[in-house]
């Protein structure tokens, strides 16, 4: 799960981690009050908040000298539709807004931390280069992100820490302030169940302080049941609408850009489902992994996610039946097909435990079945569908 920016800083601040005052409004009216009367000073930044990074080449990051600015600028960003690198071509729409006290900044570094999967540890990456996009220079300097594996058993050292604010140039206080920021930084990471947390920039001021001035986090979808605070940050605004909506029926949705809707049943199957279809030449629409028993049920909610989708010409389900029987599976199949009045061409393969008599169930059916023979043939046959 993703939150959002202003959300990240309110569990930094819980975790003692510096982070400039601000706070979250919805309209330029309440922008003003807050930089007003809660913040006060005389600059202050305007931040988009949407899901996505990369909001201040994209417009979405204002710095506002005067009451007037602030007023200006939020009523501009709110409701505009942000184009970042990370959002895509479509843009997000901009619908919550930061209002933050200004920050002289005086030098911008680049913290992360995330699991490195070959190494199955987390890691701590920092880079003087902050502030720009990292993905650039991962690819164009990597010898910049110097990075530090955290051993699982013994959690961050204070030696790991003082090891990387030295290679951020960090000296004196600064360096003690910084190897204190970043400690208590990788413990939001721990105790939060993060799957990333990135500071970028972090900042030093002109006061000599050390900020988060930025903030993202990731969460383990799997942890949230025990995180039930973090839990409650969840914004439907920013997810896909489709994808929210097969999270309710329990069923694995992730919505892709081709034309051939997939129903499967395991998610390994339905990952070479999508793999074979372009192999035969296709374009998948969809990821969807049904789980193990495919009822009518189950089938008919799937028909409902799949055909929400405009760019659906064909649907091909593919199910193993290892646990669940074939033959319920087709009668399954064919009961949510005449109840949802699917009227595009629909492939079906079917495997496994009474396979047979599923074949014959599909068949004998007044509805216009394509049966597939094997995974292949079901592939091959959803791709000539679509050329007809
Ligand atoms: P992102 O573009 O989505 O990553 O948004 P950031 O929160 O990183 O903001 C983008 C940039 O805006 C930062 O790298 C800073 O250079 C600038 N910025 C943000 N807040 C302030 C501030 O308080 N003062 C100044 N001078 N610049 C700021
Ligand atoms: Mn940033």
């Amino acid at each position: 799960m993703k939150i959002h920016e202003y959300q990240g800083k309110e569990i930094l601040r819980k975790f003692n981690v510096p982070v400039p005052r601000g706070g979250v409004v919805f309209s330029g009216e309440e922008a003003v009050k807050i930089a007003k009367e809660e913040l006060g000073g005389d600059i202050w930044v305007v931040k988009a908040q949407i899901h996505a990074g990369g909001r201040g080449k994209g417009g979405g990051v204002k710095v506002a000298k005067s009451l007037h600015e602030v007023w200006e600028f939020a009523s501009q960003i709110i409701g505009m539709n942000l184009v970042t690198h990370q959002t895509g071509p479509e843009g997000n729409v901009v619908k919550r807004l930061l209002i933050e006290e200004g920050i002289n900044i005086d030098n911008e570094f680049y913290i992360g931390i995330t699991l490195d999967r070959a190494q199955s540890k987390n890691v701590m990456m920092v880079s003087t280069e902050g502030g720009i996009e990292i993905e650039k220079v991962a690819a164009e300097t990597p010898e910049k992100i110097i990075k530090e594996i955290i051993e699982p058993e013994l959690g961050m050292q204070p030696y790991q820490a003082r090891k990387l604010a030295f290679v951020l140039g960090f000296e004196g206080d600064q360096h003690k302030k910084a190897v204190k920021f970043l400690m208590a930084l990788y413990n939001v990471y721990e105790k939060t169940d993060a799957s990333l947390v990135e500071i970028n920039p972090l900042v030093v001021t002109k006061e000599g302080d050390i900020i988060a001035l930025d903030a993202k986090m990731n969460f383990d979808d799997n942890a949230l049941y025990r995180l039930k605070d973090i839990a409650e940050y969840r914004d439907l605004d920013e997810e896909d609408a489709l994808e929210v909506e097969a999270s309710k029926y329990n069923l694995n949705y992730i919505k892709l850009d081709g034309n051939v809707g997939c129903m499967v049943n395991g998610a390994g199957l339905a990952m070479a489902t999508m793999d074979i279809i372009k192999l035969a030449g296709g374009e998948p629409a969809n990821f969807l992994d049904v789980g193990g028993g495919a009822d009518k049920d189950t089938v008919a909610n799937g028909f409902k996610i799949i055909l929400s989708d405009a760019n659906v010409k064909a649907i091909l389900i593919n199910i193993f039946g290892g646990i669940v029987r074939c033959d319920r599976v087709a009668q399954g199949v064919i009961d949510a097909t005449k109840w949802m009045h699917v009227n595009i061409p629909i492939v079906v393969r079917l495997e496994g435990t009474n396979a047979k008599e599923a074949r014959v169930l599909l068949n004998e059916s007044e509805l216009n079945f394509e049966v597939a023979s094997s995974f292949k043939d079901a592939a091959e046959k959803v791709t000539a569908v679509l050329k007809n």
